[in-house]
């Protein structure tokens, strides 16, 4: 749409505030050309994709009439659809919660028992539906993963101080000191007496 007829910012995304589910939202500008991308999403973008390339420009066509006016019909130049439900390695393009799912999302983010991690665009809370979300969240999962392996590569840890059991005292008694009598004699020519060494 050149000369930005809808009057949009560069990369502005717009949502219409609807009412059912056949709705969708506008990528307007996208970084600073004059490419604008209508999605669908959920069962009516599923359904839509289903019908072909000239039923989803009809729609897209059709719902910015309605927000913007007739005149916007003209100022499309070029068109193009996509359909990515159909791409046999790609099942569909992004991710989205329903209003009100959000919180879903870090149900992902948790791993099933310790066994099973996710990652991708969806385990993310805010860079959702992204490559960075997608990529960040694959970091984690591994981070998770590695955690869990060095624990369990450790030998089993000692219980703390406190729980230890302890050995039963016992009590040492020293024995006195000798008396000057008891003590063994060890001068010099007495019978313990230490030889002193002989130079040679
Ligand atoms: C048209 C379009 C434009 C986009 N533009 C941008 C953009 O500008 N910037 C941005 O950040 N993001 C963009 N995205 C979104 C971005 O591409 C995704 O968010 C990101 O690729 C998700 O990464 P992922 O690893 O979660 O999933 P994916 O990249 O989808 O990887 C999932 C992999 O699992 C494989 N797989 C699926 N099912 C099975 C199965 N049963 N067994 C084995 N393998 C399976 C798939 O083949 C695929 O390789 C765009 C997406 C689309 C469709």
């Amino acid at each position: 749409m050149p000369g930005n007829p809808l009057g949009l910012l560069r990369d502005e995304v717009v949502f219409e505030k609807a009412t059912g589910t056949e709705t969708a939202a506008i990528l307007a500008n996208v970084s600073g050309t004059s490419l604008c991308i209508v999605e669908v999403g959920g069962s009516f973008g599923r359904d839509l994709a289903s019908r072909g390339e000239d039923a989803m420009t009809a729609f897209a066509l059709d719902w910015l009439t309605r927000l913007y006016g007739s005149d916007v019909k003209k100022a499309v130049k070029r068109k193009a659809a996509t359909n990515w439900n159909k791409e046999p390695y790609v099942l569909g393009a992004s991710s989205a919660a329903v209003p009100g799912g959000q919180p879903s999302r870090r149900l992902l983010m948790q791993s099933l028992g310790g066994r099973v991690w996710f990652a991708g665009e969806a385990a993310h809370e805010t860079l959702w539906g992204t490559v960075g979300g997608a990529w960040e969240s694959g970091d984690r999962a591994a981070a998770a993963v590695l955690k869990q392996l060095a624990a369990a590569d450790k030998p089993a840890r000692e219980p703390p101080r406190s729980k230890r059991r302890r050995a039963p005292r016992t009590t040492v008694r020293r024995a006195p000191p000798p008396t000057r009598r008891q003590r063994p004699r060890t001068g010099r020519f007495g019978p313990n007496s230490v030889p002193y060494p002989t130079r040679n």
